[in-house]
């Protein structure tokens, strides 16, 4: 078995960056962090209490008013985004070993991820160049046109799943509309966003922009979300906590953006290329250790077809390689945390209860410490089980037949998710009416999850609120002020002109 990477220079206390500078918390708060091979701490990590928070947030206020950034030339941000993702880009290599190290994903799949991080700085710089905003005309009395603006400071919170580029995917394009920023990172996985003051730096970012706190949830998380001078709040996480984050921000209408989590289903009609469904099915639930929002978690199968997907499934399922994060052959690596490993483990023995296991069933074999799950298939499980229902976020499948289109549908829509699904068919109009007719936010036709960046990204019911990606997310960062101006004269009725004196002019 190939040897655990450590990452060279793997630092031993990781800071806040407010204001340009790595500083503690005030109190001197700290906490500890493990990686997931081991479960040993590995590092401390400065934890912000509400004064801390208090410092990264009027460091972005301050940068927002009286910096550069928000005033300057979109092409002027522009090069610094392009700069920012050319960095990322020339460290890939480093950023993946920390970000599998840290989180426990496969390294090949880890690279991936970095590589995604820096196309989400090129796209946005490249959006804010070509911007263009409406103008309206009425014929010779009036002119109205939108003004962009930027808002201010925005709280990004981010998850512990590929945490570098959900952090890319919310810095580049609420840093490219001229905002700043305080971001804070999940505490399971700190690591990787310690390069972002670093490579911000190289790309030439004004201090102020970027800030950045660690901390739980529960204290630095809430006191950003409620705080009166961030504006903006962009959250990924777990459908309850974006209820708790939604019902905090209420009271001051804050610009809220919710990505949540999802049971998305992945529907194989009888008539589909049955090879490539079979591969992007089970891509689809075992990529990312199963850490994945989007994951086709649910495997709706058509009858006839049924007993040869599964044992097909099931099959792939026992040979998926499961190993070290850091071992390039890894397909399957070690879960973010044992509470993690934990919840993944109690569904599994819930499934146990509720359907025919046909893969897995526990820790993976050989394996006797670490995060690791034996990829499991559940067979013939019922709409009702609750591993049909419920996100577990890991390497866990439902499988279930079905006869008709319709129950198709009512099976993919019998959930309280709505993030993502996939439909496998060779049959062009069920394809298009089945996808028009699923309640989620994005629909994949014979294709496993590949992103046009272009494309809005979010969901419905608890999977979100809100969409970002392409110019929804300029939309989301920035405040559209419409103007009017009058051409002629400007015509009122004269309240209270009858006996008022008038004006000499
Ligand atoms: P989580 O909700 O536990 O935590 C997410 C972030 O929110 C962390 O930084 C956490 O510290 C912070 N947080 C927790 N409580 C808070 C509070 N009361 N106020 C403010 N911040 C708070 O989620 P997680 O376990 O880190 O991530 C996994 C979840 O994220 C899964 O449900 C997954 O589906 C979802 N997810 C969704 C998407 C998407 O785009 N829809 C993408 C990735 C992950």
């Amino acid at each position: 078995m190939a040897e655990h990477n450590i990452p060279e220079n793997l630092p031993t206390h990781l800071q806040h960056f407010i204001n340009g500078e790595f500083v503690d918390s005030l109190n001197g708060a700290t906490f500890d962090v493990q990686e997931p091979v081991s479960n040993e701490n590995y590092a401390t990590v400065a934890s912000a209490q509400p004064e801390d928070v208090d410092r990264a947030v009027a460091s972005a206020k301050d940068a927002f008013k009286n910096g550069p950034w928000s005033t300057m030339l979109p092409r002027e941000r522009s090069r610094v985004l392009h700069k920012i993702a050319d960095i990322v880009e020339s460290r890939d290599e480093e950023l993946a070993l920390l970000e599998s190290y840290d989180s426990g994903l496969p390294i090949t799949q880890a690279k991936g991820q970095a590589r995604r991080a820096a196309e989400n700085f090129r796209f946005f710089a490249d959006l804010i160049v070509s911007q263009e905003d409406n103008a309206f005309k009425v014929p010779g009395r009036q002119i109205n046109y939108v003004n962009r603006k930027p808002i201010g400071v925005a709280g990004l919170i981010t998850p512990w799943n590929v945490p570098f580029m959900q952090e890319s995917w919310k810095l580049a394009p609420a840093i490219a509309t001229g905002n700043t920023v305080v971001m804070k990172p999940a505490s399971y996985t700190p690591l990787s966003a310690v390069l972002w003051p670093e490579i911000f730096r190289e790309a030439g970012l004004p201090d102020g922009v970027f800030n950045l706190i660690f901390g739980s949830g529960s204290v630095a998380g809430d006191y950003l979300v409620k705080h009166p001078d961030v504006p903006i709040i962009s959250f990924t996480g777990d459908s309850s906590t974006g209820a708790t984050i939604s019902t905090a921000a209420a009271p001051q209408f804050k610009s809220l953006s919710l990505e949540l989590g999802g049971k998305s289903p992945a529907v194989v009609f009888a008539d589909a290329d049955l090879e490539a469904a079979l591969d992007a099915t089970v891509f689809g639930v075992f990529s990312l250790n199963g850490e994945r929002c989007t994951a086709g978690s649910r495997v709706l199968v058509q009858r006839e077809i049924y007993d040869d997907f599964v044992a097909a499934f099931a099959e792939r399922a026992k040979n998926i390689r499961v190993g070290l994060p850091s071992d390039p052959a890894t397909e399957v690596g070690s879960l973010v945390h044992p509470n993690h490993f934990d919840k993944v483990m109690s569904y599994i023995e819930i499934g146990k209860t509720e359907g025919r296991l046909l893969a897995g069933g526990g820790r993976a074999e050989g394996f006797p410490t670490g995060n690791y799950v034996a990829p499991t298939v559940f067979a013939d499980v019922k709409p009702d089980a609750r591993i049909f229902q419920e996100e577990i976020f890991g390497p866990v499948v439902a499988i279930t037949p079905f006869d008709t289109d319709e129950e198709a549908l009512q099976l993919a829509n019998d959930t309280k998710y709505g993030l993502a699904a996939y439909v496998w068919t060779s049959n062009l109009k069920r394809a298009h009416n089945f996808a028009h007719a699923i309640d989620s936010g994005m629909v994949w036709l014979n294709s496993n999850n590949v992103r046009d960046l272009r494309t809005p990204f979010g969901g419905v019911k608890a999977s979100g609120l809100g969409r970002e990606g392409g110019y929804r997310s300029v939309d989301f960062y920035t405040t559209q002020q419409s103007i009017q101006i009058t051409l002629n004269e400007a015509h009122s009725p004269r309240f209270g002109a009858d006996d008022a004196a008038k004006i000499d002019a």
